[in-house]
């Protein structure tokens, strides 16, 4: 049945969801939706899908919780198959995202392991192509942040950590993948407003982001002879685990997105349109770019 209130009735956007003060909650990383106060929302009452990626076979990195999780439930509303890539301890929220798929009519496949490991990254992409019968769709979401003051305070561990998860296994992934897709296949990358406005605290992660977009745009150009199209998406702040559990410090949780033009954060079913644009035949003649989602601190 289709929902009454969905992603196309109007309203006014600065209050269609909460905004600060928000309630501290540490967890430790890479944290659980189920345990976030409040709940972020996935679309998993509003989207509504149109068949616009019908028959479709994605692979979708972090797609237990947040933006992954938006995005895997619009796929599959939207008639693609999906491959959910998430860590072992994710399981919790990963089950209740398969559960999501399944209701659409769709087929998920949980494949749950560590991106940082080049190894598993290639079996990913192989398993994935074998238990979906191929590819069409790569969207890398799954990312690392994990917020430190001071230089000084920043280890090499942590540095490179965040290198390997955010761009090196994006790396790894699109190089697996790309001798399976086909003409009219895409690949979605997930950066960042940090790319562009970095925050002092996030040294590591900004930088990886900055990296992440001009490997977008480097790579749209390399390919597009293939006929597969290359993009990103940037979002602003959104309301997901990855803040509290590390992302941010707990005081400024409290005060999430009241720097964006909106006053609020974003949230994960906010950004799951735009992948559904960026994947779907709609957006043919679009490669290289990168879409912000920020609430108005626009990039670059
Ligand atoms: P999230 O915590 O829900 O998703 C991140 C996911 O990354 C986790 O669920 C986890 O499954 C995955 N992950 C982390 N390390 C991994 C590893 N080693 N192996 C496999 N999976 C791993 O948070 P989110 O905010 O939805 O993050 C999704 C993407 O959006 C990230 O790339 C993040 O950098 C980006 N982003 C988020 C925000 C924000 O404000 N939340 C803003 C800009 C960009
Ligand atoms: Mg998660």
């Amino acid at each position: 049945m289709a929902p009454t209130v969905n992603q196309y009735s109007m309203q006014d956007p600065t209050k269609q969801y909460p905004g600060p003060e928000f309630p501290r909650q540490p967890q430790p990383a890479p944290g659980l939706a189920q345990d976030m106060k409040p709940k972020p929302d996935h679309g998993e009452t509003s989207y509504q899908g149109l068949g616009r990626l019908k028959g479709r076979r994605a692979l979708i990195t972090g797609a237990d919780s947040g933006i992954g999780r938006a995005v895997a439930i619009a796929f599959a509303r939207e008639g693609a198959d999906v491959a959910l890539n998430y860590l072992p301890s994710e399981e919790k929220d990963a089950r209740e995202v398969v559960k999501f798929v399944q209701e659409a009519g769709s087929k998920a496949v949980a494949l749950p392991g560590d991106i940082s490991d080049e190894s598993f990254c290639r079996q990913l992409v192989q398993e994935s192509v074998v238990q979906l019968g191929g590819l069409d769709i790569l969207v890398n979401v799954a990312g690392k942040q994990t917020h430190v003051d001071q230089i000084a305070d920043l280890t090499t561990e942590q540095f490179e950590a965040t290198f390997r998860t955010n761009v090196f296994a994006m790396f790894w992934l699109c190089k697996a993948a790309l001798p399976h897709l086909p003409p009219g296949a895409t690949i979605i990358n997930t950066t960042s407003i940090q790319s562009y406005q970095p925050s002092p605290g996030l040294l590591d992660y900004a930088s990886t982001k900055a990296a992440i977009t001009a490997f977008t745009h480097a790579l749209a150009k390399q390919v597009i002879g293939q006929g597969v199209r290359v993009n990103a998406v940037a979002p602003g702040p959104i309301w997901t685990p990855l803040q509290p559990s590390g992302g941010q410090p707990q005081e400024k949780i409290e005060k999430f997105g009241a720097e964006a033009p909106m006053k609020r954060p974003g949230q994960p079913a906010e950004l799951a349109p735009i992948y559904v644009l960026l994947a779907s035949q709609e957006s043919s003649f679009v490669t290289g770019e990168v879409y912000g989602v920020t609430g108005g601190n626009h990039l670059p």
